[in-house]
This record gives C-alpha cells, sequence and structure tokens, in this order.
C-alpha cells in the first residue's frame, strides 16, 4: 500500500492514494492548519482530491482540523466509530473513562513540558494544554464503522479492513490494509522510548485493552505499523513489547 506520511507538529496523519483520489487518516490539532496545507502541497495533493477522512479516535490532535479542511471539501465523508461519533460532540477529550500516563518518567517529562510551556512560551498554552477541539456534530454523508467493516463497503476501493483497537481511548480503531500495513492512531507509539514508552502512547485510558489491541493487531497478520506518533516500525516491536508497561505504573491524571 502507498502510504503517505503528512507530518505535523505533533501528529503524523496519513495519505493512502486509490484512482486519481485519496483518503486522509486523521489531522491535527486547530493550530496545525498552515503546516497541514504545506505538507498536503508537498505531497502534491489537494483537498479536492480527498473522498474520506478516517478519524482514529476522537481526540484534539486528531480531530482539531476536520471543520477547516470540510470548510475547504465539504464533499468529504468522515468514517468513525459509533463511540467517536458521540465523543466528537463534546469537543473535548473524553476523561469519563480514567487513565493516565503510561509511567512516572513521562508524567515528569509531561509536567515539565506544560511548566516550561506556560513560563517560557506563555502565548503557547492555550495551544498545547486545553485538550479541546471544536465539537464536531455527524452529518448524513458521514459514515460509521465497527470492527470488520472492509474498506469497499464503505465505498473506499482499497484492500482492507477496519479493527477496534480501545485502550488508549474507547472509542479507538486502527486500519488494516490486506497487504500488513496497518495504520493505527495511538494504538501503538513510536515516541520518547528513552523515557520507557515501549510502543506504548503516553496517555492510556486502559493497558489490558491496549495490549489486547496489540495482541489482536498481531493476530491478523499486520506487518508493519504506522503510528500517529513517531516513525512506522516493525510488528515484531509489538510481539517484543507487549505486557512490558505495567498497569501499577500508570500514573493517573
Ligand atoms: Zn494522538
Amino acid at each position: 500500500m502507498k502510504i503517505i506520511p503528512i507530518k505535523l507538529s505533533v501528529t503524523t496523519c496519513y495519505l493512502v492514494k486509490y484512482a486519481d483520489r485519496y483518503i486522509l487518516i486523521d489531522t491535527g490539532y486547530e493550530y496545525d492548519w498552515k503546516l497541514f496545507c504545506t505538507r498536503i502541497e508537498d505531497a502534491n495533493v489537494s483537498l479536492s482530491e480527498i473522498s474520506h477522512i478516517i478519524l482514529t479516535h476522537h481526540h484534539d490532535d486528531h480531530c482539531g482540523l476536520l471543520h477547516t479542511i470540510l470548510k475547504e471539501n465539504p464533499s468529504i465523508q468522515i468514517v468513525m466509530s459509533n463511540l467517536c461519533k458521540g465523543l466528537l460532540l463534546i469537543g473535548e477529550n473524553d476523561h469519563t473513562h480514567g487513565g493516565g500516563h503510561v509511567n512516572k518518567r513521562i508524567h515528569e517529562l509531561i509536567r515539565f513540558k506544560q511548566l516550561y510551556i506556560s513560563m517560557i512560551l506563555k502565548k503557547k498554552i492555550a495551544k498545547n494544554t486545553n485538550l479541546k477541539f471544536p465539537p464536531y456534530k455527524f452529518r448524513d454523508q458521514d459514515i460509521i464503522v465497527t470492527g470488520g467493516t472492509r474498506l469497499r463497503e464503505i465505498g473506499i476501493p482499497l484492500d482492507g479492513k477496519i479493527i477496534e483497537t480501545p485502550g488508549h481511548t474507547v472509542d479507538s480503531i486502527s486500519i488494516l490494509f490486506d497487504d500488513g500495513d496497518c495504520i493505527v492512531g495511538d494504538a501503538a507509539a513510536n515516541m520518547l522510548q528513552f523515557a520507557g514508552t515501549k510502543y506504548c502512547v503516553i496517555f492510556i485510558c486502559n493497558i489490558d485493552e491496549y495490549y489486547k489491541s496489540w495482541e489482536k493487531i498481531i493476530s491478523e497478520d499486520a506487518k508493519q505499523i504506522f503510528p500517529a506518533h513517531g516513525k512506522p516500525f516493525s510488528i515484531d516491536k509489538l510481539k517484543e513489547n507487549r505486557g512490558k508497561n505495567k498497569v501499577e505504573n500508570i500514573v493517573d491524571k
């Protein structure tokens, strides 16, 4: 599968081509708009060529640009899980299912970063720490998917399917192509490895669910993982690191 990374301030979105159109997996923070435009221009893609946006989950760094993109091209269909649909309406990262930072070092790093931002870069505070995004109301043309939904069933002529991969959030889904490429959103990550993330994302809602989702990805024969944070990596990394972060080390937010 030809997967084009669109690297934004924090989030990497992905474009996948079919015929003469593209699907986009995730968007970025609301403030990433200019960077987003530059990146898709660099990739020689125009917004009018995007037919679908698949959202891996409702968080601010994945859905922040929805409205801005739709203003330019309202014909794009947004694809999401049913749980995502409800959470998008709220316009804020879900806090009702608990969760916390994956370990103490990450917790300290995030606290330090927030302190740094508030002291040195006062103006950036709203950008980085409010965990909010413009609420999005499901439109008739948008599409709800569940685990097992094939892309062809929803009008995307690519060989692949949706798998449910909760744990980071309750509404997380991944896109698994038949050739083994798997775009996972935050169901795995390749960031801050020096602080012991071990291919987990920094915030985890339920670590048991998170690793169960890894088992699902592994058992479905995924080969290459495309995370929203960090560079793509081999499925072997998930096999080697499953279960490495422990529930007792999660630091509640
Ligand atoms: Zn994210």
